[in-house]
């Protein structure tokens, strides 16, 4: 197999090649941040949505983007094309450059882009026909959640959690108030009304969270978003978590006790149909798909 193509400031080369200095920002202060977008045939799925999403990322931290809409949308069409895979997840990466170690800003430095993609493994089909397990958490990250920073050791210990416990997802809660997953946004679904919490510097704003309302209101199912209670999530009759790579799954067990009747629920099955339809569309080259309208 040939070697994967990356791309490191300027550059397209082999990842064996591809190297950042030790005093990167990024490694030494998780000072950065990222993005994760899902292409489908090869065509990036709402890709407006995600360079927006990286623009609100950089602003935040105050880094200047150093590229135009249009530049990003080449370079990631065009990391797109060099790989072997149809389907891929492709990841971002921008931190503050190089330099000494110091906790302030550094006045004149380069940021440093990076971009890998590899094949995109969505949920295997025993997964999607009969939901998986989570746990809950305490959610004791920063307040600034809706960063998409690649300092993620929060994130990273709450995953584990769900790892030890045999579970894939970790289900976070903030004084008794649902707020996302380890790596996923969470919908709760009660008497036929898709619940989800609403946006806030305490979770990411997820791209596929949009999608997921947005093929509800198109489809007509009842939806609210609104704060949800940890007793809400318990006692749900439908549990999901979403996100570009897992799109929707339903969770069938939390904390070892079965979520509604312990199997996907008819809503769920509903949304997954529809989101499959989107993705199906966004490969065939339906803008309205890739984009939000
Ligand atoms: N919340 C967190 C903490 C995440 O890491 C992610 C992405 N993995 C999401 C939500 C979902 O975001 P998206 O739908 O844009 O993938």
């Amino acid at each position: 197999m040939s070697a994967q193509i990356v791309y490191l400031n300027g550059s397209f080369l082999p990842l064996s090649e591809a190297r950042v200095p030790v005093l990167d920002r990024g490694f030494i202060f998780g000072d950065g941040v990222y993005e994760v977008i899902p292409v489908y045939g090869r065509i990036p799925f709402r890709l407006p949505e995600h360079l927006r999403r990286l623009q609100n990322s950089l602003d935040a931290i105050r880094i200047t983007n150093p590229h135009t809409t249009e530049v990003w949308t080449r370079l990631i069409t065009d990391l797109a094309e060099r790989q072997p895979w149809s389907n891929q997840s492709l990841y971002v990466q921008i931190t503050r450059g190089v330099a000494k170690r110091d906790h302030a800003f550094p006045k004149a430095v380069t940021p440093t882009v990076f971009m890998m993609s590899g094949e995109l493994t969505t949920p295997p089909k025993e997964e999607v026909e009969n939901g998986v397990k989570a746990v809950t958490a305490s959610d004791f990250r920063w307040g600034r959640c809706d960063i998409k920073s690649t300092a993620l050791l929060g994130n990273v210990l709450l995953r584990q959690v769900a790892v030890d416990a045999g579970a894939t997802e970790t289900v976070l809660f903030r004084d008794g108030f649902l707020t996302e997953g380890s790596a996923s946004n969470i919908f709760v679904i009660r008497d036929g009304v898709l619940l989800a919490p609403p946006k806030s510097h305490l979770m990411l704003p997820g791209i596929t969270y949009d999608v997921v309302l947005e093929l509800a209101a198109a489809s007509g199912i009842p939806h609210q978003v609104r704060e949800v209670t940890e007793r809400e999530t318990f006692t749900a009759d439908e549990l999901w978590m979403t996100s570009s790579t897992k799109e929707v799954l339903a969770i069938r067990e939390l904390n070892g006790n079965p979520i509604g009747s312990g199997k996907p629920g008819p809503l769920f099955r509903r949304m997954h149909a529809l989101y499959q339809e989107m993705k199906a569309a966004c490969a065939a080259g339906s803008p309205v798909a890739a984009n939000a309208p």
